[in-house]
């Protein structure tokens, strides 16, 4: 380690910045934001600088930096654009202890600025020493997704509550355990969603039954879409859920993949749910997931696409808001959005479609009840879900109620995944091909003018990395 990462206190301490241009007035941004003092000096200075000065937010000497403007300065930033200006800012701060940073030349100055993830007072920093910035900025990218912007209230909190954690836990492991509980359980989950009073009262419980300890605090149940089956659409809201649960309630859309990046020591339980061939009826998984969290486990209810389209996700919340269970519901990209983006076919278009429909195919006692001359109008894209079996009746019902023959069909079957496999023919063509190419669920129907578009967008150039596949799809279309 190069480098000592410290977090320094600058509060009401003056800071010497030098320079005027562009790169001194983010350091002074910074600057400030860490409440400092910033003096600075520079034959001219930017507006911004210009206006903080009169704002008296700092102070500001339009002249060339001296030696004494040093004096008394906690800290010293160098970035003038010129490098013998830095370099003797630089040779006088460590003449006088002063730590100095010089911007752009890092091997000059004795200390660097490390790119920041500000969830105050939670702070992140990430250095590469100064050998590859860019680098420090990537991560810190990824770490701004990872850490929610939420983090800053949790911060804040648990600042609140540290005093009275001390007295009601008084050993040094239970109250570690304590806090892990707290900052990755509901407590938590009620703060990021802005519900700060229902975290206090959440909070007061836990310390009230921490002093008893006893009765295992009340789980609850996060009722997650994952999205249409690649791993990439899954929300990062969703992703800090499946790694924080206990239990993971999942079923048959789930794709292996995004089981995967579920907390890998979870319990897994399989509620399955093929078509007529469901492993567990839904008042049992209903049922499950109300006793589940009782006995104080976070679980995660993992359901294909998005909890309430096509999901039960009503049913399942309906019997924990009768129990009075805590949950939460994350929405997805549900199928008919993310088969729709990788396939090529717009649902709205301004000129074919002005309404998309997303409806049940469903056979209840093999029949489809749906909304036939609804379905029918024009201008409009449907969208079926769990239509693979009814396809015949539902090509036939939308012919029967005036749709043309030639209305363009597409089917696409496991949407999103490595195995997305799409056809699109008319209402007349279409049953050939689903007999020749036996399409697996699921697959998802969207009937409507916008499936022409595919082909105009010459979608099957228009996506790096899914081009290979969709090339071979088209062969198979064709
Ligand atoms: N809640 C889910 C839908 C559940 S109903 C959602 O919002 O997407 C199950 C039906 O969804 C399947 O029969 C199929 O028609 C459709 N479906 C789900 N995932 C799919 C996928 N990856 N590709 C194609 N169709 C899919």
């Amino acid at each position: 380690m190069d480098f000592l990462p410290i977090f320094l206190d600058l509060r009401n301490q003056p800071v010497l910045v030098v320079g005027g241009g562009d790169v001194a007035t983010r350091k002074v941004h910074l600057l400030l934001s860490a409440h400092a003092r910033p003096r600075v000096v520079a034959p001219s200075a930017s507006p911004t600088l210009q206006q903080l000065a009169e704002s008296n937010a700092i102070t500001l000497h339009l002249r060339p930096y001296q030696a004494d403007d040093l004096h008394d300065c906690q800290l010293v930033i160098a970035a003038t654009d010129r490098p013998e200006v830095n370099r003797s800012v630089a040779s006088a701060a460590k003449a006088l202890r002063i730590p100095v940073n010089v911007v752009d030349a890092p091997e000059q100055g004795s200390f660097i600025t490390p790119s920041i993830i500000d969830r105050s007072p939670v702070i992140a920093a990430v250095s590469t020493g100064g050998a590859a910035p860019v680098l420090a900025r990537l991560i810190r990218t990824r770490l701004e997704a990872l850490i929610p912007a939420g983090y800053g209230r949790l911060g804040q909190f648990a600042q609140r509550y540290r005093e009275r954690v001390k007295e009601h836990v008084s050993d040094v492991q239970g109250r570690r355990r304590f806090w892990e509980r707290v900052l990755t359980g509901s407590i938590a989950e009620r703060l990021f969603c802005g519900d700060l009073n229902a975290a206090d009262a959440a909070m007061e419980q836990a310390l009230a039954s921490a002093q008893k300890n006893n009765a295992p605090p009340m789980g609850e149940v996060y009722l997650v879409g994952a999205g249409p089956g690649d791993p990439d659409l899954v929300t990062f809201r969703a992703l800090r859920l499946m790694q924080q649960a206990d239990v993971v309630v999942y079923d048959r859309l789930v794709s292996q993949p995004i089981l995967e990046l579920t907390r890998r020591d979870a319990d897994r339980v399989y509620v399955g749910k093929e078509r007529s061939r469901h492993a567990m009826r839904q008042e049992e998984i209903n049922r499950l997931l109300a006793d589940l969290a009782k006995q104080g486990k976070r679980v995660l209810r993992l359901k294909g696409g998005d909890p309430f389209i096509f999901g039960r996700g009503g049913e399942e919340i309906d019997t924990l808001f009768a129990e009075g269970i805590p949950f939460q519901v994350i929405p997805a990209v549900t199928a008919a959005s993310g088969c729709a983006a990788y396939s090529g076919i717009p649902l709205t278009h301004r000129d074919y479609a002005q309404s998309v429909t997303f409806v049940t195919g469903h056979l209840k006692d093999g029949s489809m009840n749906l909304n036939w001359p609804q379905l029918a109008q024009p201008n409009q894209t449907v969208v079926f879900y769990m239509g693979l079996l009814g396809l015949p009746i539902l090509r036939d019902q939308l012919i029967a109620h005036g749709v043309s023959p030639e209305m363009p069909i597409a089917l696409v079957q496991q949407g999103t995944t490595e195995n997305q496999r799409v056809f699109t023919a008319t209402l007349a063509t279409i049953q050939p091909i689903v007999e020749r190419e036996q399409p697996k669920p699921p697959t998802l129907i969207i009937v409507g003018e916008v499936v022409r578009l595919r082909e105009r967008l010459n979608w099957f150039q228009a996506t790096p990395g899914h081009s290979d596949r969709l090339w071979a799809q088209r062969e198979v279309a064709e």
